[in-house]
């Protein structure tokens, strides 16, 4: 490994190696018994009933908005401080994009900036679902987003792909689905991979129906009778019926088995990230006000990304200076994110759509870099590097 520092980084061991290697090794590389396996292993680490396992944290919201039958009439709230594919879910299924603007400091949606959101759509269809997202691993106010949204009969899906090993998450206490990723700089790693939890039996076996080109292989639950059943020996063995169109968002066996392996060790990770940073935390302190990390309080945290806001124009620089200083003494960092309603396509398609909370946030973030194999002495050579650039303009 070189001693480039990057903002995030999957941590694999010896163990999760040997895991792929066996699984390999194994006579189904796709669906196999693993699936089943690690599906049941996230929904017991996460406290849901239900898990669906998935190729990437896009098809798993693209699943969840799919499950909630949202179609070209139907319009979602988004907010737009978030990656690319919270709000590009909604437009696969035709459906319209409202976008929430964030609270200036901490980037989330609250359920002033999403009631602000719903009386601002005028109509653009009939908005059937919101999609709050649980920025750096900070968990939005659930309960006052629920209500708010049940009073206009609007579910609730969560982008959880920040949070996955914050308590509760994934439980859905206060939603119909949570959605997660496990990308290489996400909490665990598959290489790409996701998740969607649920409490519905019904939503969870829709979706592995549409994971799947929308195939369905429950006798119970065949239309066609003269082509299922031949005669008295139940259901041919060959057949299977399609109600709907599905996708192949399969995730392989083989990627299961390094999810297993890698799910045994979230508690760690987890521990490690909060451990680093409150250690950031402690180390920055001296450059408040003009540098301060986001935080929404006491409440929970799982330190996916460590941000924090700078007032850079006080501090007689600029973001890009920063970056690039720090990126040549090796320090990488990232800014999340543009806000997505600033995009062309978005901007092409809701030319009128001005969020100034969250482009006050996008004009002071940075993350810096933390993941659980950084140690100490990395946390403090970043900390020494931007205090060194920030005093030195
Ligand atoms: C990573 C991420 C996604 C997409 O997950 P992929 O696995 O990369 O498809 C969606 N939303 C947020 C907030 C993410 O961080």
């Amino acid at each position: 490994m070189s001693d480039f520092l990057p903002y995030g980084r999957q941590t694999i061991e010896d163990d999760d190696v040997s895991a792929v290697a066996a699984a390999l090794r194994d006579d189904l590389l796709t669906t196999g018994p693993k699936v089943d396996e690690y599906e049941r292993a996230f929904a017991r680490m996460t406290g849901a009933a239900h898990a669906v396992a998935c190729n990437s944290g896009t098809a798993a919201l693209h699943l969840a908005c799919l499950a909630m039958d949202m179609g070209p009439q139907d319009a979602a709230v988004v907010p737009t401080m978030t990656f690319l594919a919270t709000a590009n879910v909604v437009r696969m299924t035709g459906a319209e994009v409202i976008f929430a603007d964030v609270d200036p400091e901490t980037g989330l949606m609250t359920a002033e900036t999403f009631e602000a959101a719903r009386e601002q759509a005028g109509r653009a269809g009939r908005i059937k679902a919101a999609l709050p997202v649980h920025l750096n691993g900070q968990v939005c106010d659930m309960p006052e987003l629920a209500a708010a949204a049940s009073a206009k009969a609007i579910a609730l899906t969560e982008d959880a792909c920040h949070a996955l090993g914050i308590e509760n998450i994934g439980a859905t206490s206060h939603s119909r689905m949570a959605c997660f990723s496990t990308h290489p700089v996400k909490a665990i790693a598959t290489a790409e991979g996701g998740m969607v939890t649920t409490a519905d039996a019904g939503l969870a076996a829709r979706m592995r129906s549409l994971r799947s080109h929308g195939m369905v292989r429950d006798p119970s639950a065949f239309a066609n009778r003269d082509l299922a059943f031949a005669g008295v020996d139940g259901a041919n063995p060959w057949y299977y019926e399609m109600p709907e169109v599905g996708w192949n968002y399969r995730l392989p066996d083989v990627l299961c088995a390094l999810g297993l392996s890698q799910l045994a060790k979230l508690d760690r990770f987890h521990r490690r990230r909060i451990e680093i940073a409150r250690l950031y935390d402690r180390l920055l302190s001296p450059l408040s006000p003009r540098l301060r990390p986001v935080t929404h309080g006491n409440r929970p945290h799982g330190w996916h990304l460590y941000a924090v806001l700078i007032d850079f124009a006080a501090l007689g620089t600029t973001r890009a200076r920063v970056m690039n200083a720090l990126r040549s003494q090796g320090i990488g960092t990232q800014v999340h994110y543009i806000p997505v309603h600033l995009q062309p396509y978005y901007r092409n398609r809701y030319p009128n759509v001005s969020l100034p909370g969250a482009e006050s946030y996008y004009s002071r973030c940075l993350s810096l870099p933390i993941f659980p194999a950084m140690t100490d002495g990395d946390v403090s050579r970043v900390v020494e590097a931007l205090a060194h650039l920030l005093r030195g303009g």
